[in-house]
């Protein structure tokens, strides 16, 4: 069921402009994305009118307007809160021709009706337009595909997606933000012209493809991206996975393992990086293949993959701050600590080398590949087992150290080298620990100076009890951590 779309009931922002276009004798209609997105009952990512009014004279009618692009589209900057609304995009009716390199028309013609601007336009759920008195003016069965959810170009495919080839990705990423299925004849010239994708810019690719992945159908949308030949065409390190047999540890080919993996981070709504590197972990697995069989090996994919990675963003322009998460998370994916052998060492060594703050990243990534394995081992248990011990070795020891008085100080007090230092200290610090007001420095050198005088039997055993409340209550906490983490 489509929903009953409310002129009044629409942001003022855009009233406001649409009337006064039609105040001044234009015509004016909202188009393309937001009608649908309202007979959809979604929220519009932005607004769209179309007029008849040429660019200078829309410029004319509103001071707030601007030239958004050489194409004649005009933005009108509200001081609306809600950034969808910021700036509203007003478009002349216009008729393009002779799309000479795929991407940017060649030459925009201007006209006067909105039955060939909305001929331009590329599929029929795109293709609506919303009259100020409500009536949906519906050319080519938007309605029709949007009740049925279906892609279909307006006009014949071919020529569309020869027209313009960034519509190839739009047509996936639209099936999968509006969970739509392709239609036969579009798909299959989405297949044929798949290669034509080379002509568009690598930004614009990247947009349409985060999208994809970060959509619910973000798994069918990289299947699809393959089933129409466009993966091959923009990941084809991607593409070299489809088929790659895997050893005992998996039931999937490293393609499907890829995916798998992803439906897992899309479950637990990773973020756009956490998603990418789940994608991209085992990039390499082709390439370092090694023996066929439940006993292949693929030695040095993580760091070989994370290569594959870089050059895969930097292709794709992504901003180096993702780059570098990414490339990171895929080059540490396969850590391992035997946990019955693992020194607080070895800990350290690993919190050193993956950095502190991307612990959790590196757990997501590898809980992603677990399940997507298909044949999850326990390791849960390990990973907790793991977190223990890092928060265990981050533990601030309780020493002596912390106190603020030292050895020297005591050896300016009198007290000789020897045991006696350390069994003050000890002594000193038991106290601390049960009243840290008392850890000045003024307080323990008194402190000292009477413990200095106490016989040596007594001052061990002082520093005995002192060594007993601070194990115990290290294991105390040690208890904490191994509860917090069920281990
Ligand atoms: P969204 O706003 O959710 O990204 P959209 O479909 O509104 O999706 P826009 O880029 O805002 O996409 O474009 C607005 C409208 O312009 C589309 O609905 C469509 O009618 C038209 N349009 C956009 N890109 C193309 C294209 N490459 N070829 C033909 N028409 C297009
Ligand atoms: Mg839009």
């Amino acid at each position: 069921m489509l929903k009953k779309i409310q002129i009044s009931s629409l942001p003022s922002e855009v009233l406001q402009i649409w009337q006064k276009l039609i105040d001044h004798n234009y015509q004016a209609f909202l188009v393309g994305g937001c009608v649908r997105d309202l007979l959809l009952d979604r929220k519009p990512k932005d607004w769209d009118i179309t007029t008849d009014a040429l660019p200078e004279e829309i410029l004319k009618i509103f001071p707030n307007a601007f030239y958004e692009n050489r194409f004649g589209t005009v933005g009108i900057k509200t001081n609306s809160e809600d950034e969808t609304l910021r700036v509203i995009e007003v478009t002349t009716f216009r008729q393009e021709k002779e799309y000479r390199d795929l991407r940017r028309p060649e030459e925009v013609i201007f006209i006067k009706d909105l039955e060939t601007d909305l001929q331009r336009r590329d599929f029929t759920i795109n293709a609506l337009a919303l009259s100020i008195d409500g009536d949906i003016i519906d050319l080519f069965d938007g309605i029709k595909d949007l009740k049925n959810k279906i892609i279909r170009t307006v006009g014949d495919p071919e020529k569309r997606f020869r027209e313009d080839a960034l519509r190839l990705m739009r047509a996936i990423r639209l099936a999968c933000e509006l969970n739509f299925t392709i239609e036969t004849k579009t798909f299959k010239a989405i297949q044929k012209f798949a290669y034509l994708i080379q002509y568009i810019a690598h930004e614009r690719i990247r947009d349409e493809f985060n999208r994809i992945i970060m959509s619910r159908n973000a798994v069918i949308g990289i299947e699809l991206l393959r089933q129409t030949n466009l993966l091959k065409e923009i990941l084809p390190e991607l593409d070299r996975c489809y088929g790659v047999g895997q050893n005992k540890h998996h039931k999937y080919d490293v393609y499907l393992h890829s995916l798998k993996s992803l439906d897992y981070a899309v479950k637990k709504n990773y973020p756009l990086y956490l998603r990418l590197a789940v994608l991209f972990h085992d990039i390499a697995k082709p390439l370092t293949k090694q023996g066929e069989g439940p006993n292949c090996t693929f030695y040095g994919h993580e760091i070989l993959g994370a290569k594959i990675t870089k050059r895969i963003l930097e292709r794709l322009r992504y901003s180096n701050e993702i780059i570098k998460k990414v490339t990171h998370l895929v080059s540490q994916h396969m850590f391992y600590l035997e946990i019955d052998k693992v020194t607080p060492a070895a800990v350290r060594r690993l919190v050193r080398r993956v950095g502190q703050e991307n612990l959790e990243d590196l757990f997501k990534l590898r809980h992603a590949d677990r399940i997507g394995s298909g044949v999850p081992k326990a390791e849960p248990y390990r990973l907790r087992y793991l977190r223990y011990l890092i928060e265990k070795v981050h533990l601030e020891p309780i020493t002596p150290k912390m106190l603020n008085i030292n050895g020297y100080d005591l050896l300016n007090l009198g007290v000789p080298h020897g045991p006696k230092i350390g069994w003050i200290l000890k002594a000193l610090l038991e106290e601390v620990i049960d009243d840290p007001t008392k850890n000045n420095k003024e307080y323990l050198i008194e402190r000292a100076k009477e413990l200095k005088d106490l016989p040596d039997e007594k001052l061990k055993e002082l520093a005995l009890i002192g060594e007993e409340k601070i194990e115990s209550i290290e294991r105390q906490k040690e208890e904490e951590i191994k509860k917090k983490y069920k281990v």
